[in-house]
């Protein structure tokens, strides 16, 4: 079987990877020949919303996936029309609008930060004063790694956010003063079977992933997390990986955002679960039955981002695993990550912090 990926970024070569076992081969389509991807398949390359590329993928392959959430969702539906695409690509276009995305989750009895849709100056205005200071600013769509997006402090940061967002739909939302920010992963078979990883922490730097702890050992969040997840999935009859992320605010999740893919707070499952996202991600829209999603230790995930650490240097250290997504190096950009997997919480502690001192940051 032959399966298409939309994007041949970092999440689509580790897709492929995890595929080959299974005798699965694939096709990426992607705007340069260079991309991650392009060391493990053919990269079919075109603009996201070329229809002339995204058919001549789907003409080469029984399937297709993204791995990337900005694909144009009219020439998704297209592509649908001709063959098999997972996740739904309604789970897609839901996603990619911050406005929908939250009253989807009101809708689902799933707690979100107090928000407003916000489309001229007066309306910001009127948002703030029945948000309170501080608040965050965010562009409808298309924002990713804190791109887009601006935290209001006093009343005159309102114009220069303004200024700086206000071409495009935005939506206004409450500060969560939040002590983490968590994620579940979870997948959804074809055949409706479902399954969910361990709750992960992430920490944030600048809005990019810095760092993954998993499993976050909270069984509390575990149960709401997952009752979160599974009515996402049920939702959007979903086949495939779905991602929501959070806020833990006094105890309580707040949902942020869903990904309607693989994530990078779950790169950690490569070795540090049973069963990895990625091979999940394909179980679940081929139709295959889910491989367990548990823990096999404690895992720590470090994001490389803007620059590589010296590679023998991590690989010294015990249970710490490197990968090289051979990208050129550029400020923010994510570049590769390691992977630390150890029997016991305080062991995968002691071996994170030497990651953490070699490291670029
Ligand atoms: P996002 O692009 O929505 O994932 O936001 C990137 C990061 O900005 C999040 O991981 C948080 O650390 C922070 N952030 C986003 N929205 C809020 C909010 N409403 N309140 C507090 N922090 C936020």
């Amino acid at each position: 079987m032959k399966i298409g990926i939309i994007g041949a970024g970092q999440l689509g070569q580790m897709l492929a990877l995890s595929g080959y076992p299974f005798g699965l081969q694939f096709r990426f389509l992607d705007s340069s020949d260079a991309a991650p991807g392009a060391q493990v398949a053919p990269i079919v390359v075109g603009a996201f919303d070329d229809l002339k590329a995204l058919r001549k993928l789907a003409g080469a392959v029984d399937l297709v996936t993204y791995e990337f959430e900005n694909v144009p969702v009219a020439a998704l539906h297209e592509m649908a029309a001709t063959r098999p695409c997972f996740p739904p690509v309604e789970a897609l276009r839901v996603s990619q609008d911050r406005v929908l995305e939250k009253e989807m989750f009101g809708r689902l009895g799933i707690p979100t930060p107090s928000y407003r849709a916000v489309d001229s100056l007066a309306e910001l205005e009127a948002a703030v004063s029945a948000l309170g200071l501080p608040c965050v600013l965010k562009t409808r769509r298309l924002g990713y790694d804190g791109r887009g997006q601006r935290v209001l402090r006093r009343r005159a940061d309102v114009g220069p956010a303004w200024a700086a967002l206000g071409s495009v739909p935005l939506v206004l939302e409450g500060f969560v003063k939040f002590d983490r920010e968590v994620s579940i992963i979870g997948a959804r078979s074809t055949r409706g079977e479902t399954r969910a990883y361990p709750v992960a922490t992430n920490a944030h730097r600048e809005g990019i992933l810095r760092v993954t702890v998993a499993p976050a050992r909270a069984a509390r969040l575990q149960r709401a997390a997952e009752s979160y997840l599974r009515r996402v999935l049920d939702h959007f009859g979903y086949a495939g990986v779905l991602t929501i992320e959070f806020f833990v605010e006094g105890g309580r999740l707040v949902a942020n955002e869903m990904a309607p893919r693989v994530h990078n707070s779950g790169h950690w499952t490569i070795e540090g679960a049973v069963t990895s996202q990625f091979e999940n991600h394909l179980r679940a829209i081929i139709g295959l039955p889910l491989g367990d999603t548990s823990a096999v230790g404690h895992s720590a995930m470090v994001n490389y981002i803007g620059s590589m650490p010296d590679r023998d240097r991590i690989l010294v250290l015990p249970g710490a695993h490197h990968h090289d997504y051979g990208k050129t190096p550029r400020a923010g950009r994510k570049l590769g990550h390691c992977t630390v997997v150890a029997p016991t919480a305080a062991q995968r502690d002691a071996v994170l912090r030497k990651v953490l001192r070699v490291v670029p940051r």
